[in-house]
């Protein structure tokens, strides 16, 4: 599984890479938060405040090929 983070105001990727629940396991990234807070909860495009409520976040199968 793969998760995209996306500000809720302009779409801005701001996360893609494996499911952070999965993250988490192996200690990479604590969750949603760790990442929206380095970005100081601010998104660099518009500048929207971020939140886990305020960003889109999905969660999809894995791709056919990674990189
Ligand atoms: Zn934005």
């Amino acid at each position: 599984m793969s998760e995209t983070i996306k500000c809720g105001s302009c779409g801005m990727l701001l996360y893609f890479g494996e499911e952070i629940k999965r993250r988490l396991y192996m200690r990479a990234i604590p969750d949603e938060s760790a990442v929206l807070a380095d970005y100081g909860n601010k998104c660099p495009r518009c500048g929207a405040a971020l939140s886990t409520d305020s960003v889109k976040i999905e969660i999809k199968r894995r791709a056919t090929h990674e990189s």
